[in-house]
């Protein structure tokens, strides 16, 4: 609640009041990100954590990755939408920078937060409800704050999922770029399933986007990350759920072999006939240990089974070192699947996509693993590739649920999303330099072998890989001009200047 004395701050009109920063032109960015949390703080006394406090430090270091940790003037905690507005109305009154955190998950420096400017995080948004239409259309509304594995703590209790990440504390800002879901084989990606968004606008207005209600916006969201709006909430679509079969297989690396040929099955072959499959292909390089394993989460979509259906028996042939497969919740899943991917590390990402090919998905994995046993034995250095198909039906399902922003409709082919990852204790510029440019020749041995699809998953992708042109230009040309019609003064553009931006 906010206390009435400061209550006239928060109405359109009122916030004209709040002294401009005429002269921040001049000043530095550290001091003017200063003056922008006085004013802030003179609106929204107590939910401001200031530099120096325990609130803030925990919000700052809230970040999967390391890279995120940076020095933000102070940070913004609203406790509902209304906040929002007015804060984006000082903000843009005041030419304030400002950053938007969900779950802190992308390890994109500089993606959610923000030196010399101002933090919003969720954790005093973190609600999640279950409600259902006039039209009788269950759904799960989840305010930003919230993490994917208390979603499904909460929708366990009902028997109900919706389509979100499988990690438990990833963010709902996952559900602004594409998404993959243990249900995507039948239902497409995350952003696919959402049926509403509540969204603050660049002047302040609190909107409701769906296909009905703007649909221009909502489609633009769909893959547009922060370049449109801050999300307040957002309506998720809910499918039948209870327990269901899952769990992870562990191999030695001489399985490496069985492994590529199951990703490749299961990318055009499990996937395809038997939507309820899913599986997430990970494989692993620890140069502390020199040690490769395979780690694969798997998943069935049965209430009536603890065993993984004939199908995807395959996973059960090779020779694993930990097989956790059982009957269990999402949530459970979610946890499990999160051990060791725990927050504190220095991060780097990319990703690329190919058509589906057996040879290509070896030459990469080896390529990759070679590099990596290259760079010696570095403290925490741990190299992880994963393997995602995109099979038609998911690509298509965009469009039958009303269009996104992604460009893949229409594609026949099965494409598989190839993730590297590099995990060290501590940044070191010549490992990450290296990284970059083995990624760079791995995708133009790709390009080069005729296999390269242009697309970029954002969720995946790395610092300065172009997500918005890889959806095709004319997906590109019409959020811009969706942007210059929501947000004509390109606030998103300007003062939010973490992330992929369009302009
Ligand atoms: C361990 C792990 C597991 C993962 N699992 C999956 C998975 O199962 N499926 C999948 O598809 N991806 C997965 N990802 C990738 C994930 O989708 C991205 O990292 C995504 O960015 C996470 O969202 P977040 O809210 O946690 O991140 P944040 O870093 O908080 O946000 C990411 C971006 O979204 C913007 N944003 C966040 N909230 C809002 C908002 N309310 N309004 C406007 N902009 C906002 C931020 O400004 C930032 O640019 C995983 C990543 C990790 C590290």
């Amino acid at each position: 609640m906010v206390p009435p004395i400061f209550s006239i701050f928060l109405t359109t009109s009122a916030l004209s009041f709040l002294p401009l920063l005429s002269s921040a032109q001049n000043t530095s960015a550290q001091q003017k990100g200063a003056q922008c949390c006085k004013l802030l703080t003179q609106a929204f006394p107590s939910k401001v954590a200031q530099n120096g406090t325990t609130a803030y430090t925990v919000d700052d270091t809230d970040f999967w990755s390391t890279s995120e940790w940076l020095s933000p003037s102070c940070i913004f905690q609203p406790t509902e939408s209304q906040d929002v507005s007015d804060a984006v109305k000082l903000f843009v009154e005041n030419d304030c920078e400002f950053a938007i955190r969900g779950g802190g998950h992308s390890a994109v420096p500089g993606a959610a937060n923000i030196d010399d400017g101002i933090l919003i995080t969720f954790a005093n948004m973190k609600n999640i409800s279950i409600h259902t239409d006039s039209q009788d259309v269950q759904y799960v509304s989840v305010q930003p704050g919230a993490v994917w594995g208390d979603v499904y703590t909460y929708c366990d209790q009902f028997a109900v999922v919706p389509m979100c990440g499988r990690y438990y504390p990833v963010g709902t800002g996952l559900a602004l770029g594409a998404g993959f879901s243990f249900l995507s084989n039948a239902n497409g990606f995350a952003v696919d399933n959402i049926k509403t968004y509540e969204a603050v606008l660049a002047n302040g207005a609190i909107v409701e986007v769906s296909q009905t209600n703007s649909p221009d916006l909502f489609r633009s969201l769909k893959g547009g990350g922060n370049n449109f709006a801050v999300v307040t909430r957002y309506d998720l679509l809910l499918y039948p759920g209870g327990p269901v079969v899952g769990g992870q297989i562990t191999t030695p690396e001489n399985q490496t072999e069985k492994w590529l040929d199951l990703t490749y099955d299961y990318s055009v072959r499990q996937a395809v006939l038997d939507v309820n499959t899913h599986a997430l292909p990970a494989i692993l390089y620890m140069a502390g240990t020199d040690e490769v394993i395979t780690n694969t989460p798997v998943y069935y979509n049965s209430h009536n089974s603890s065993v993984l259906p004939p199908i995807m028996a395959g996973w059960y042939n090779m020779t694993a070192l930990n097989d956790t497969v059982r009957q269990a919740s999402y949530a459970a899943l979610a946890l499990e699947f999160n051990e060791n991917q725990g927050d504190g590390q220095f991060q780097e990402q990319r990703t690329y996509t190919i058509t589906a090919n057996r040879e290509e998905y070896a030459r990469v994995w080896y390529s990759f693993l070679k590099w990596g046993r290259s760079i010696g034995n570095v403290t925490g250095l741990t190299l992880l590739h994963c393997n995602m198909p995109l099979t038609p039906r998911m690509m298509n399902a965009g469009v039958e649920k009303g269009s996104n922003s992604l460009g893949l409709a229409g594609t026949d082919d099965v494409l598989s999303i190839l993730y590297f990852g590099l995990s060290l204790d501590t940044y070191n510029e010549t490992i990450v330099n290296s990284f970059n440019s083995l990624f760079d020749t791995l995708q133009s041995g790709s390009k080069s072998r005729g296999l390269l699809n242009p697309y970029i998953m954002w969720n995946y992708a790395g610092l300065g890989q172009d997500i918005f042109l890889s959806y095709g230009q004319s997906s590109l040309n019409f959020m811009k001009e969706v942007s210059k019609q929501y947000d004509p003064t390109g606030v998103f553009q300007r003062l939010v200047p973490g992330g992929f931006k369009l302009f």
